[in-house]
């Protein structure tokens, strides 16, 4: 019984010096969603390769249900893959496009007929089967390719940035659809992005890559509220470090003693508050919450509401979301202004980076 659990073993691959892996180990249970995020150049694409099998790692061990895959050509690993450019067979039209991997696979006409129609229906796009693919937009396009990814019904599904060539909002849509399409059909699923904000839709754990290693494994929520460096902090979210105190286990902030919930065991000298907008309130109790103040040097009109820029001596600069739901009137630059913290809310971060 195959299920699709993954397991990577101190992979390493270098180009020249330039270490693209640099001992990557991860384990990914059957049917869970992981997505691999970092930022451009970060390794996300060598990873998915090795484990697809078009790149082969200079060591290390790669195991899909407890056999060893690291030496098995590609079309012998019996996985899905779609990427960010679409890959589909321009001369082809939408049902030969979907039908080529049980082509591959030498399935019978009827099996073919019934599969593809499946699969395009997965994706909304029985409609079209008959379709040329230069006559199908972007989204559709990418619909195209996953059917194709999905038709032979693989265990283990890989996804390299495949929404990043769409716009905002079909990119949400396909999030969603995605998602969905991942619980209906349960197979093990790799998905790279360098968006912090797909990844913490569309997730159930998140590896967070930077230059070939993996700097923190996680649920999204984790990884957003527990980040363990300063780079995973930076990376998630509108993030500000505010650089605060220190006074033996205790912390502070302009001579004020900080409320926190989360402070690294040893933080070195380089330490600050985590803040992002969301986290900040417009009111608060000084006994019980963390004050923040500054003057206002910006009030950006945003639609929905205003984003208020307010600097910090040291010249930190955070932000906070005016709703007009406020009792607080909004704020003018030049403004002094008192923020407020919950110590639930309050982390803070290393910055010497471990
Ligand atoms: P990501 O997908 O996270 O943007 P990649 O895995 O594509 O990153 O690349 C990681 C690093 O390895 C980059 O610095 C890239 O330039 C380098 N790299 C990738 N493929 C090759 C290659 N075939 N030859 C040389 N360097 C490469
Ligand atoms: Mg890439």
């Amino acid at each position: 019984m195959t299920s699709g659990a993954v397991s990577i073993r101190q992979i390493y691959k270098a180009y020249g010096s330039y270490k693209a892996l640099d001992g990557i180990s991860l384990d990914i249970a059957a049917g869970e969603f992981l997505t691999l995020l970092g930022p451009s150049g970060s390794g996300k694409t060598t990873l998915l390769n090795v484990i697809a099998g078009f790149e082969r790692p200079d060591s290390g061990s790669l195991l899909v249900d407890n056999t060893e895959f690291i030496a098995r050509p590609p079309h012998k690993r019996d996985l899905g893959m779609v990427f960010q450019s679409y890959a589909l067979f321009p001369h082809m039209d939408v049902f030969a496009n979907v039908a080529y991997p049980l082509k591959l696979r030498k399935a019978d006409a009827s099996t073919i007929r019934s599969k593809v129609t499946k699969a395009l229906e997965t994706v909304h796009m029985a409609h079209l089967a008959g379709r040329r693919i230069h006559e199908l937009s972007g989204g559709q396009r990418q619909r195209v390719a996953l059917a194709r990814a999905i038709v032979f019904e693989p265990k283990l599904l890989l996804m390299d940035e495949p929404l990043s060539a769409l716009d905002k909002n079909l990119r949400e849509h396909m999030q969603v659809e995605l998602k969905r399409l991942h619980r209906t059909l349960g197979m093990t699923t790799i998905y790279v992005t360098h968006d912090q904000q797909e990844a913490l839709t569309m997730s159930d754990r998140i590896a967070v890559l930077d230059r070939g290693r993996i700097i923190q494994l996680d649920t999204p929520r984790a990884v957003y509220d527990s980040p363990n460096c300063k780079f995973v902090a930076g990376f998630m979210g509108d993030t500000r470090f505010v650089p605060v105190e220190k006074n033996g286990s205790d912390f502070a902030l302009s001579g004020r003693p900080l409320k926190v919930r989360a402070a690294p065991a040893k933080a070195s000298s380089d330490i600050f508050l985590m803040v992002r907008p969301e986290r900040l309130r417009w009111h608060g109790t000084p006994e019980r919450d963390n004050r923040i103040e500054g003057n206002v040097i910006d009030v950006i009109y945003l639609g929905d509401s205003h984003m208020v820029s307010v600097e910090l001596p040291q010249s930190t600069e955070i932000s906070i979301r005016h709703t007009g739901a406020e009792t607080t009137s909004l704020p003018k630059p030049g403004d002094r202004l008192a923020l407020w913290m919950t110590p639930e809310s309050s982390v803070i971060i290393d910055g010497a980076r471990s």
